[in-house]
């Protein structure tokens, strides 16, 4: 089998592969009720909220759209923090729909310094929200969350955040750290294939949708909420994904949430670990390295579109490159969702072998 090593979409279990070869059912019907109930109530388990959790059928970006669309209205001043690709996407959906973004980037690589947010935020208080990624999967890069909900809630600022690559396997408590829209996508850290994102949304951001006037159809998330009350969504469902996901979010709840966060730590620091061993270094602040991904600077001499291809036909081994300024750059190392020190090794022990052959020459 391929050792599928991206971040997104992971690998998933057969079990949960299996549940997506059932025959349809009636969407409105009892037994999907039954069953989108079942996945609302452990989807707000693993994000740990006593708020509204709303699932929709879209990738991750989806969810990010929805979460713009239904809180704020054109000419809305918003604070977006970017670290990477996913920040400046978040930025982009804004501007899209006519907010007004104040961007805050920082150098890729790096995490957020919340000293800077709250120069900002002191400088501008007409901003309405604050767009953050929690982590950041082009770079490998883990925000400080928690301080960043801290200075933005002194200010009184809605909080929207993209979990899309951390919710369930990075530490992420909603309620605790007053996080207000919270983003993730089914084929990150759940171990279900693409179709579905998950945001849960505080009574705060509820009052912020009744004055929200972005245009909006398919993602009114006050519809799918109306529509959840009654165990159904207001347009067709990805059913054959919120089986798998209904599987999957009960095996998250058997292996217990502290314990995926665990073996997420546990795991990624032998990737790490072993990336260093063969001589490379981070390219991520080791700091805020994020326990999803790894992100691995290319030395000169490192060709990695060679060492991607080697690895992909050879060893049945797919890794990620780097994206936009930072292809040829770097190389990333997935290890999220269904994942074990088993497919880390495989690859650590086979970049062993093939770093030599695209131009890196590997300590001993
Ligand atoms: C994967 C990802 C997304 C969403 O991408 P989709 O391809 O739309 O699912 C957004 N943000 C982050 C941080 C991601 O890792």
């Amino acid at each position: 089998m391929t050792n599928l090593r991206i971040p997104g979409p992971t690998p998933c279990p057969d079990f949960v592969l299996k549940e997506m070869s059932r025959q349809m059912i009636n969407h409105r019907g009892p037994e999907f009720a039954q069953i989108l109930n079942d996945v609302t109530g452990n989807l707000k388990k693993i994000f740990r909220t006593k708020n509204d959790v709303i699932t929709l059928t879209a990738s991750g970006t989806g969810g990010l759209e929805a979460a713009v669309v239904n809180m704020l209205s054109p000419g809305d001043k918003v604070l977006v923090i970017s670290i990477g690709v996913f920040g400046d996407r978040f930025a982009s959906i804004a501007r899209t729909y006519g907010a007004e973004v104040i961007p805050l980037n920082f150098e890729w690589g790096k995490a957020a310094d919340v000293k800077e947010i709250r120069k900002v935020l002191d400088n501008n208080p007409a901003v309405k929200a604050v767009l953050v990624t929690h982590n950041e999967t082009s770079t490998g890069v883990t925000n400080d969350l928690e301080a960043i909900s801290k200075v933005v809630k002194e200010f009184d600022k809605l909080l929207l955040i993209d979990a899309v690559s951390s919710m369930s396997s990075i530490n992420l408590p909603v309620d605790d750290w007053n996080c207000d829209v919270v983003v993730s996508g089914s084929q990150k850290g759940w171990m279900v294939p693409p179709g579905l994102t998950m945001l849960s949304v505080s009574e705060k951001a509820w009052q912020a949708n009744t004055q929200a006037k972005m245009p909006r159809f398919y993602f009114d998330i006050a519809k799918a909420k109306s529509n959840l009350e009654k165990g159904q969504t207001p347009w067709t469902p990805a059913i054959s994904v919120v089986f798998a996901m209904d599987k999957a979010l009960k095996i998250m709840i058997e292996e217990g949430l502290e314990n995926i966060f665990a073996r997420h730590i546990r795991i990624a620091n032998m990737t790490r670990q072993g990336v260093k061993a063969l001589g490379l270094s981070l390219f991520a602040d080791e700091k805020y390295a994020s326990n999803t991904v790894t992100s691995v600077s290319a030395p000169e001499a490192l060709d990695v579109k060679k060492l991607l291809k080697l690895l992909r036909e050879e060893h049945d081994i797919v890794l990620g490159g780097g994206q936009l300024h930072l292809s040829g750059k770097i190389f990333r190392i997935g290890h999220l969702g269904f994942v074990s020190e088993e497919d880390i090794k495989e690859v650590l022990n086979k970049l062993r072998i093939v770093l030599p052959q695209a131009g890196f020459e590997v300590t001993k």
